[in-house]
């Protein structure tokens, strides 16, 4: 496919060939650290893209270069045309993927299946039960745990994201390890990140340097692998040696990975975003309805994007709230 002119290259060098696209703003639990207790401010059904537009706008993305798709929300099963959604991707020349809370996900097998769909990300932020429903708000933990092990017999690549919260689930770092003693996953730890209305700050964060702490309090030295990591990897991939499966830590705060950054994010309703942290939007939607290109705003917004953290290059600023709390609540980005 012959690109007409490269508007996914921002003026930091960076070419954008991943789109996350965000199906939905609702969702079936309700993470703390994703939203607030309250709930979000919902668009107006209208003002969701339907999977027609859907496939339109991803079909702009790849016909420029994209050509990984992954699949998020919210909750992106709980969208009732998630078939047709696949099925209208899976057509384009893409790598397809998702992430999910997996509390359904055992009656999506043969769909994700029929439409290629081989990586699937699952949230699992503890592995005691009423940890997991004190942080969920919702008692899903033993169909989420044993649909892990439904998603791995079934032959996909699974990752379990677990987003560290001090004091609460740090003491399971060792535990959440020990599972890839024998299950070929991949752990990933991430880094409690800011976003409006879920009371971060910066004490409630465990870092990568405190997981490598913990990680070297368990293991020893010679035991701990450091694996390459893929290019523009999100994550500092590690094994212990001989276990089947391997770990990794996201840290988007006190370490971030932004010079390799290859991402850009389409909401629910349609809106561009740059950089996960970035408060700024553009309206592919809107332009979509009316009939014309939406290309000179994609190059627009890509153009635009931050060299570090939609611009709060620092620890400093990433704590002022000023500045974070300008930015949705996660569970209308998609992660
Ligand atoms: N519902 C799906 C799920 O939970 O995987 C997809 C959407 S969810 C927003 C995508 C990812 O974002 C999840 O792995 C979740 O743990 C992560 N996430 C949400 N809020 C976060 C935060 N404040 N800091 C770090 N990660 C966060
Ligand atoms: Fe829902 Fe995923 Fe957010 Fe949890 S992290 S509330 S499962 S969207």
């Amino acid at each position: 496919m012959k690109h007409q002119q490269n508007i996914l290259q921002d003026t930091h060098g960076r070419d954008h060939g991943y789109l996350r696209i965000s199906l939905i703003e609702r969702c079936n639990l309700r993470c703390s650290y994703c939203m607030p207790e309250e709930g979000v401010q919902l668009s107006p059904k209208s003002h969701l893209m339907t999977y027609e537009e859907i496939y339109e706008i991803a079909k702009t993305f790849v016909k420029h270069g994209v050509t990984k798709i992954r699949l998020t929300g919210g909750e992106p099963l709980i969208r009732k045309d998630i078939p047709v959604i696949l099925e209208k991707l899976a057509s384009l020349p893409v790598e397809l993927s998702i992430s999910s809370n997996a509390v359904i996900i055992h009656k999506f097998i043969d769909v994700l299946k029929l439409n290629g769909v081989k990586k699937i990300n699952i949230s699992l932020d503890s592995l005691d039960r009423e940890k997991f429903k004190h942080i969920t708000r919702r008692d899903q933990f033993d169909i989420v745990y044993k649909n892990m092990f439904l998603l791995i017999e079934e032959g996909f690549n699974v990752k379990v994201n677990v987003v560290l919260m001090k004091d609460f689930n740090d003491n399971e770092i060792i535990d959440f390890i020990n599972l890839t003693k024998d299950l070929p996953i991949s752990v990933r730890f991430i880094e409690f990140m800011p976003f409006d209305g879920n009371k971060w700050n910066m004490s409630k964060m465990v870092s990568y340097a405190e997981v490598m702490n913990y990680v070297n309090g368990s293991f020893s030295n010679e035991n701990i692998e450091r694996l390459q990591d893929a290019p523009n990897d999100t994550s500092k991939n590690y094994k212990i040696s001989g276990y089947n499966g391997s770990f990794a830590i996201i840290s988007s705060v006190t370490n971030p990975f932004c010079d390799s950054c290859n991402r850009l994010r389409l909401t629910a309703n349609g809106q561009l975003k740059n950089c996960l942290f970035s408060s700024s939007e553009s309206d592919l939607l809107t332009t979509l309805r009316a009939g014309k290109s939406i290309e000179p705003i994609i190059k627009k917004a890509v153009e635009a994007k931050f060299k570090v953290r939609g611009g709060m290059d620092t620890l400093e600023k990433l704590q002022e709230p000023k500045l974070h709390n300008n930015n949705r609540s996660m569970i209308t980005i998609g992660g």
